[in-house]
């Protein structure tokens, strides 16, 4: 079984549910694809049985020759949400993380040109990792963090959630709009510039901050399937 762990409470999880994903909801993370941000939210899902923790390895599957980090803001649901208007959005809200959408980006460029689904290069063991959740009341605004990874300590990817294409209210609203929401459902929000490749032996440090406060913090290394 998956699980979430609360910040400061060694004792507490909640089992992952649904992994809910979006795909391109940063403008230049779209540029970097040669892509243009969708009319309304781009969905698919994540196994929660990718799910791994700080001072675990993302794995390098042997079917890939070429998998990318995207750190993403996640929003963990707390109780049940069906049709919730934006306004209310946040009320099922329980917490944020910070996440990687670990992809392995030759299967989905190939994906993409047969027109198959994105399961297999999203959803290997380990490409799910997250860190521990920081509860809601501690985030004053989720529309207004900032994401950052570091590749072997030098910035890959740094950038605000003030540039999500949807806000965070938006998103769960339009979710819920197709599936029901329940508690332990995480949202992964999407991907700023600057994925890359990681390879084997890298180390992969990933923060959610509010302003100068660090909020989340992830630490995962890569090794390969038959390490
Ligand atoms: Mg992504």
């Amino acid at each position: 079984m998956s699980y979430i762990q609360m910040q400061g409470e060694r004792n507490r999880r909640i089992r992952v549910g649904s992994i809910i994903c979006l795909a391109q909801t940063y403008e230049k993370h779209a540029d970097e694809m040669h892509s243009t941000l969708p009319s309304e939210p781009v969905l698919f899902l994540k196994p929660a049985s990718a799910v791994i923790h700080s001072g675990d390895a993302i794995c390098i599957p042997a079917k890939s020759s070429c998998v990318h980090h995207e750190i993403e803001l996640g929003v963990v649901i707390g109780k049940t949400a069906k049709k919730i208007d934006a306004t209310q959005a946040l009320d099922c809200v329980h917490g944020y993380l910070v996440c990687l959408d670990v992809t392995a980006r030759d299967l989905q460029a190939e994906a993409k040109k047969t027109g198959h689904p994105w399961a297999i290069p999203k959803g290997f063991d380990t490409f799910a990792p997250i860190s521990q959740i920081r509860k809601k009341q501690d985030i004053k605004d989720p529309n207004d963090l900032i994401l950052e990874l570091r590749c072997n300590r030098s910035v890959r990817q740094r950038a605000s959630t003030t540039q999500l294409h949807w806000s965070v209210e938006q998103i769960i609203s339009f979710i819920s709009g197709i599936m029901t929401l329940q508690k332990g459902d995480i949202i992964f929000t999407g991907t700023p510039e600057g994925v890359g490749e990681i390879k084997r032996n890298d180390r992969i440090d990933a923060r959610l901050y509010q302003h100068d406060e660090l909020l989340c913090t992830l630490s995962v290394n890569v090794k390969d399937e038959n390490d």
